[in-house]
């Protein structure tokens, strides 16, 4: 297929010439096309929600499993109105303190959304991106667009223009070139079709947050979300995997260096290429360690600062993709303490890793 790309990086702060340079993205949608484009948490592809021919394509395109239901973008608030059959009083809330930003809201579905969209599934997840160059293309699109990570199904999301040109060029009809994305993981997502609200997906906007809009709600846990939550069905599957498989340490930090660094020098000195996750108080232990100094191939990358969470969430995607650039034969990670924003990047952590030590 022959891909159309707007590359709107020079403009992204000008409306109106967003508006003009993404108006031919917009028909694409609008016409059962399907259009990569940023948001501010990961990159999606999208497809018109109420074409399921379009959305099928979707699929298609990722290499989706079909029972993993999409999440569908809004511009304003009056395209609710055609998706789900009521907006619950505390969903409301929650809309008017995170919307327009990372928040997915499933309610009960209309009849009119093919089932492509939802996996058969009564409900649906609804959003509403901050992105402007998202604001902008579903504005003029004007139609609600199911958009799912813009990566091959099973690699890490993407976070960056270049990430989506490497998945999805040649596949899919327009991909929107714009900045990288802020938050750099995927929305938090929260059940509210039922009396007990329960967040399936965790993201930047963690628990405390919304307890403080709308009282207390549950959190699937970090293991087996799938078994804990069958609502989610996507959830089941290995998400974001590197080409490398990749070993999770867990412990104090100095624990954590020290399994790290063993474990290193051993793969090294079987030649194998080693990539490290590390973090800004770890990267030079690594870098200056005897134990690593002079020998073989080795890529280390720091996530950033343990202080700043924002920063290793923005980060780790990348930094998973950075590791199939370099063709590491294995991947050491050191883990997060799963609290708060480490909660959402060790769910993360969980689903790229095959091992834990
Ligand atoms: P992606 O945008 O690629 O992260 O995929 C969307 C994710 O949102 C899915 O994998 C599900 O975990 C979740 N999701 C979307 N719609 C629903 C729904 N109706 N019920 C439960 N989870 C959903
Ligand atoms: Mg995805």
């Amino acid at each position: 297929m022959d891909t159309k790309v707007f590359d709107v990086r020079e403009i992204i702060n000008d409306k109106q010439a967003l508006e003009t340079a993404l108006r031919n993205a917009a028909d694409m949608l609008a016409y059962g096309g399907t259009v990569a484009f940023p948001t501010e948490t990961v990159y999606g592809l999208g497809a018109n929600a109420f074409d399921e021919a379009a959305v099928k394509k979707v699929f298609e395109a990722k290499g989706r499993p079909s029972d993993n239901p999409l999440i569908i973008h809004i511009a304003d608030m009056s395209q609710l109105k055609g998706l789900v059959k009521s907006v619950p009083e505390r969903a409301l809330r929650l809309m008017e303190s995170f919307w327009p930003g990372p928040l997915s809201i499933i309610m009960e579905k209309e009849d009119r959304i093919p089932d492509c969209v939802t996996a058969g599934l009564g409900t649906a997840a609804v959003r509403m991106p901050e992105n402007p160059e998202a604001y902008v293309l579903l504005k003029l699109a004007g139609c609600p667009v199911a958009a799912p990570s813009a990566n091959l199904s099973g690699k890490p999301s993407p976070t960056k223009p270049e990430h989506v040109l490497h998945d999805l060029d040649g596949r899919v009809s327009g991909i929107v070139l714009g900045r990288t994305c802020d938050v750099g993981i995927e929305s938090t997502v929260i059940d509210m079709s039922t009396d007990s609200p329960v967040i399936l997906r965790p993201g930047i906007i963690i628990k405390e947050d919304i307890e403080a809009v709308i009282g207390p709600v549950r959190l699937a846990s970090r293991k087996n979300s799938s078994e804990s939550v069958p609502k989610a069905p996507g959830m089941k599957y290995t998400h974001y995997a590197p080409d490398a498989p990749m070993i999770l340490f867990e412990g104090s930090p100095s624990e954590m260096l020290s399994k790290i660094l063993g474990r290193a020098s051993e793969e090294l000195a079987s030649g194998k290429k080693v990539g490290i996750i590390a973090t800004d108080e770890t990267l030079d232990l690594y870098e200056k360690s005897p134990v690593l100094s002079g020998a073989g191939s080795i890529c280390i990358l720091s996530t950033g600062s343990r202080k700043d969470l924002k920063t290793v969430a923005h980060n780790i995607f990348h930094i998973l993709r950075r590791f199939d650039e370099e063709n590491v034969d294995i991947i050491l990670s050191e883990a997060f303490e799963a609290e708060g924003i480490g909660f959402s990047v060790m769910n993360r952590m969980d689903k790229a890793a095959g091992e834990k030590k």
